[in-house]
Order: C-alpha cells, then sequence, then structure tokens
C-alpha cells in the first residue's frame, strides 16, 4: 500500500542535509517510528511522479544492510521518502575522537556487504558513501542510505554543492569517469569507502578543511597527494585494508569479493565485537557533547545580554 501525509504524525527533526531535513514521524496505520526526508525541489508534476516512480525500485533493496524504504510521495513541490527509523543515528555523529579497530572492521564488513548487495542483486552504484549516509541502531546494525536509484532526482538535486568535505574518488574530482551518460563507475564508491573508514578512524574528515587555503586547494590535494592511512596504533592489516580502497588509479582499487577476503574482515568475522555496547557508550558520548555545546551557547548569549 502506500504512504501519505495523512496517516503520519510528525515528531522531532533527526538532522539537516544539503538538500532537505530529515524528521522522525509515527506512522499511525502500522505503529511504526519512520524516518521522513523532505526534499524540495522546483519540479512540475510529471517529473515529480517520474522521480517517484523511480524511487519504486527501492522496494527491491531488502537486506540486512540496507536502511529498509517505505514509500515516496510528493506535495506540491517537495518530495517525502520515507525509511527505516534508525534509533543511533549516523556515524558521524557516533565516531567520536574516532572509533577502535575492532568496531570499525565490523562497520566496514556491513559496509562492503551492503554495497556489493545493491551492485550484484540491483546493479545500483551508491554514488554518495560518507558517514553521514552509514546509520546505526541500538541493536548494533549498520545499514547504508541514500544511494542513486533515481536520475532524475540525482539531475535535480543539481550537485552545485561541492561542498568542504569530499568524498569523491579522485577521477571524480578530474571529471573522467563522468562520460557523456554520466556513468559513475563502482571503484569510485570503493575510494569513498575507504576515505569514509579514515574518518571514522580519526573522528574528523581527513583533509581537514582550516589546512588549506579553499575548496580548490583541497580537491587538488585529493586529486595529487599522496592518498591518506589509518591512524599509527591500526594495525598493518587495517591500514593494508584501507591501501586497497584508496589507490588513486581506479583500476587497481580492490573489488567487493576482494575485499571481503582480505584478512582484516576474515579476522572480523571471527571475532566478537559488542556493537549494542559501543553504541550505548557512542550515544552516551554525544549527548555529553551537545549538552557542552549548549551550556556553551547559552553562556555566551548571556554575555551578550
Ligand atoms: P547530505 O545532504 O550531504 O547528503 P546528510 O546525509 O547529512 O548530508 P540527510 O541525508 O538529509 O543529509 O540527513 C540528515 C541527517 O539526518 C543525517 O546526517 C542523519 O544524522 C539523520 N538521518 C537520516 N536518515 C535517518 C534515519 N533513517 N534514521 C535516523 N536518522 C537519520
Ligand atoms: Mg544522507
Amino acid at each position: 500500500f502506500a504512504i501519505n501525509m495523512d496517516q503520519l504524525q510528525l515528531d522531532e527533526e533527526l538532522g539537516k542535509g544539503n538538500y532537505g531535513t530529515v524528521k522522525k514521524v509515527f506512522h499511525k496505520p502500522t505503529k511504526v517510528a519512520m524516518a521522513m526526508k523532505e526534499i524540495r525541489l522546483e519540479l512540475d508534476e510529471a517529473k515529480l511522479n517520474g522521480i517517484i516512480m523511480e524511487l519504486d525500485i527501492l522496494h527491491r533493496a531488502v537486506a540486512p544492510e540496507i536502511v529498509e524504504f517505505y514509500g515516496a510521495f510528493f506535495i506540491e513541490s517537495c518530495v517525502y521518502y520515507c525509511m527505516e527509523y534508525m534509533d543511533a543515528g549516523s556515524l558521524d555523529k557516533l565516531q567520536g575522537d574516532g572509533v577502535p579497530e575492532h568496531v570499525l572492521a565490523r562497520i566496514t564488513g556491513s559496509m562492503v556487504r551492503g554495497l556489493k548487495f545493491l551492485k550484484d542483486d540491483l546493479q545500483i552504484i551508491h554514488r554518495d558513501v560518507k558517514p553521514t549516509n552509514v546509520l546505526m541502531n541500538r541493536k548494533g546494525q549498520v545499514k547504508l542510505c541514500d544511494f542513486g536509484v533515481s536520475g532524475q532526482l540525482e539531475k535535480s538535486l543539481a550537485k552545485t554543492n561541492i561542498g568542504c568535505q569530499s568524498y569523491m574518488a579522485p577521477e571524480r574530482i578530474r571529471g573522467e569517469s563522468q562520460n557523456n551518460l554520466g556513468t559513475y563507475t563502482v571503484s569510485s564508491d570503493v575510494w569513498s569507502l575507504g576515505l569514509s573508514m579514515i574518518e571514522m578512524a580519526l573522528g574528523h574528515y581527513p583533509y581537514p578543511p582550516e589546512t588549506y587555503a579553499n575548496v580548490f586547494a583541497q580537491l587538488t590535494a585529493i586529486v595529487d597527494g599522496d592518498p591518506p592511512e589509518l591512524p599509527e596504533h591500526f594495525s598493518d592489516i587495517s591500514k593494508d585494508f584501507v591501501a586497497r580502497c584508496l589507490h588513486k588509479v581506479p583500476e587497481r582499487r580492490a573489488t567487493y569479493a576482494e575485499l571481503l577476503e582480505h584478512p582484516f574482515l576474515v579476522e572480523d568475522s571471527k571475532r566478537e565485537v559488542d556493537m549494542p555496547g559501543w553504541v550505548a557508550k557512542a550515544i552516551e558520548a554525544r549527548e555529553a557533547r551537545l549538552r557542552e555545546q549548549q551550556q556553551q551557547q547559552q553562556a555566551q548569549h548571556a554575555a551578550q545580554n
């Protein structure tokens, strides 16, 4: 059946991205908590309908490592997209000062299996692999969201906003893998996976904006510089795994099948890792940081008055 706005009770905001807002909602008929993304698009009804139809293939994207899709609809010039609510949120806000190696291995395994499923079973390339698109729940599950299924939606979002955090592979920044049909190869996602791993390990984006005079200098560092590496305290096996993802030459990057056979993930599958325990602590730390921020803001506000 199709979801519509009348069935939803709107709850708190979960986050904001470059293109829209994500809210927690309650689907009254099924009593399921969902996350609803609102994307404002200046498009006519036919185009909006096209997007809703293209999004329909998401109903087939059912796997343990993929955020479940419940349905999409549009009202006026906004597309609304309902998906599984992940109660621990995205990795960018969970990573804190950096995730420990065993947790990183567990997260990476899920990401690689999710990406491989999308590619092998649905012929979908993600195109937007980054920590904000890796979600977790308190059960310790790791799932991917926001992969590119709608050409029309992608076109309409007009990627004008390169942003100060680019997860794009060097060949994409240079514009090589973009032939006139706009194809994008799976190896570009492998680069973004490697870069996301380093961000999760460090607790911050590996090409910190404050190091570069401008976005151009930052992108130049990605294209011309040596690929970043995991911090010192990580094992050689984990460093090798990341190096297999972050080759500057796309053809030399590992495939998902190769990554799954890498000792970094093979060892992970033999280990016990307390993911629910780690998530609980990460949420506590996130909430403490938030409280501290709020106190600072209040103090600043008081000082101004
Ligand atoms: P960008 O706009 O560059 O893609 P983004 O991924 O952060 O950045 P959104 O996809 O709009 O932007 O998501 C905003 C935030 O909402 C995310 O960072 C995440 O913390 C939260 N969020 C998104 N989807 C869910 C979900 N299904 N469950 C819980 N939280 C979510
Ligand atoms: Mg997102």
